[in-house]
């Protein structure tokens, strides 16, 4: 006996890489999805910028139309999945103010716009849902909305591009250059042909605004995330860091910070030095993770596809039925919590521990006056490496690994150190984290 379900008229904008497997996944899995939303979810139609374009799967054609906004006006959940600003946010406020629930993978319109989608959405009593808008395929927008509500989040580390991840990944399995890698990453279409947002750290940074203001329940916009990209890292820092136990990751670091009693938070992206035994250093390829670390959880890992096109078509297609259970059972969407409003500070209250190198001349009291700069400036020493090509070479290089310092304290002594007389170049400075 089949069942007989209330029909939920389902839109969708955008039929790319994720769009199009998103309607092949409703089309040809209908009766299970019904059974499992309550609901049977029709798809009334799809928007695109053109109804002649070759799409990834075969799809009816006469589901195709130019004319969005007269197919999200009487739908009851509209999928999202055109990309950019506009007109993916009038579109969506559309819907919303429709009474329609919202499903969205756009993350760059969520770090930028969530806010005003979200308090639309308030103002209905409808949901904006977005499980794929930050790790793809990972679950990880419902872990920290509903599983971990009853707990507090301290630090979220997450690997969160995968085309960074690709590219230092290789870099570090094969010691292989970072333009080298990324020609190939592109050849092989992990990296779009302008690959700014992914190398950048942009498009991390979109991420870690998403997730910090869900885990600490506040409104991080994008502008408050600090971000450094890739582009800087060489074979040689990655030998470097090889040496001392680590491998470099592009992270996305949200972290809730305690002092004096009062709380704030950090966002931040850029690449970091991670312990080898740490489980974000075992990610490879173009892989992503989330690594949460919570009061009374403790840590916990999410790890799988973040990006894809059908990959991302599960977690959207898992919103979709979210959002239908919750027109089956009535009552308002749940809203985005913003109630703790902690401050966001800037990168240099951050604390973390350094890994500091640095080309000197190979002469007596060298290390003496480098001691003496690092601790004047309140950058305690850890470790020194010091490594020398040949003994007719003139200059050597040190490694010097530092307990915990404020960024400030250490961009200001690694200013004086570069203006040293000992001091050839800094080489690099990367942060130490995951100890
Ligand atoms: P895409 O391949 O570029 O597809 C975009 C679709 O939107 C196309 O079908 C396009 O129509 C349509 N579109 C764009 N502008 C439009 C407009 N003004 N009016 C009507 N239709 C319009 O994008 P995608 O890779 O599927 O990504 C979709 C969203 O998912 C983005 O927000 C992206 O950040 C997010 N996301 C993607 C992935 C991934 O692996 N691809 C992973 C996670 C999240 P035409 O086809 O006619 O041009």
């Amino acid at each position: 006996m089949t069942t007989e379900y209330r029909r939920l008229r389902v839109a969708l904008l955008g039929a790319g890489a994720v769009g199009s497997q998103v309607a092949d996944l409703l089309l040809r899995h209908s009766d299970e999805l019904a059974d499992r939303a309550g609901a049977a979810l029709e798809l009334s139609g799809i928007a695109v910028r053109d109804i002649n374009a070759k799409r990834d799967v075969d799809l009816p054609a006469e589901l195709f139309t130019t004319d969005a906004e007269s197919l999200i006006v009487g739908s009851d959940i509209v999928i999202e999945l055109m990309g950019g600003i506009e007109p993916a946010r009038s579109n969506m406020l559309l819907a919303l103010n429709s009474g329609a629930d919202v499903v969205t993978a756009n993350k760059a319109l969520l770090a930028t716009h969530g806010p005003e989608l979200f308090e639309a959405a308030n103002q209905v009593g409808a949901s904006v849902h977005y499980e794929a808008a930050a790790a793809g395929a990972i679950p990880i927008i419902r872990p920290l909305r509903d599983s971990l509500a009853g707990d507090r989040v301290v630090r979220i580390m997450g690997i969160v591009n995968g085309t960074t991840n690709y590219i230092l990944d290789r870099m570090d399995t094969e010691g292989a250059d970072f333009a080298e890698v990324l020609a190939d990453a592109q050849r092989l279409g992990y990296a779009e042909a302008d690959p700014t947002a992914d190398i950048e750290g942009f498009d991390a940074a979109q991420k870690a605004a998403i997730l910090a203001s869900l885990a600490f329940h506040t409104t991080v916009s994008l502008d408050a995330v600090h971000r450094e990209g890739i582009t800087q890292i060489t074979p040689s820092m990655i030998e470097e860091a090889r040496a001392a136990g680590f491998v470099i990751k592009l992270l996305a670091v949200c972290e809730r910070l305690t002092a004096d009693g009062s709380e704030s938070i950090s966002a931040r992206v850029y690449p970091a030095l991670v312990p080898r035994a740490h489980p974000l250093a075992t990610v490879h390829g173009a892989n992503n993770a989330v690594f949460v670390e919570a009061e009374a959880a403790g840590s916990l890992m999410f790890y799988g596809a973040g990006a894809g096109g059908v990959q991302t078509a599960s977690a959207v297609l898992g919103d979709v039925v979210s959002a239908a259970r919750r027109h089956v059972a009535g009552g308002v969407g749940v809203g985005e919590s913003t109630r703790a409003n902690l401050p966001t500070v800037p990168i240099g209250h951050v604390v973390t521990r350094y890994q500091i190198s640095l080309e000197v001349s190979d002469q007596a009291g060298v290390l003496a006056t480098i001691a003496s700069i690092l601790s004047d400036g309140g950058v305690s020493v850890a470790t020194v490496v010091q490594t020398i090509e040949s003994e007719d070479d003139p200059t050597a290089r040190l490694i010097i690994g530092t307990h915990r310092a404020t960024e400030q304290a250490l961009s200001d002594t690694v200013d004086r150190l570069a203006a040293s007389d000992v001091v050839d170049s800094v080489v690099s400075v990367l942060r130490v984290e995951g100890e």
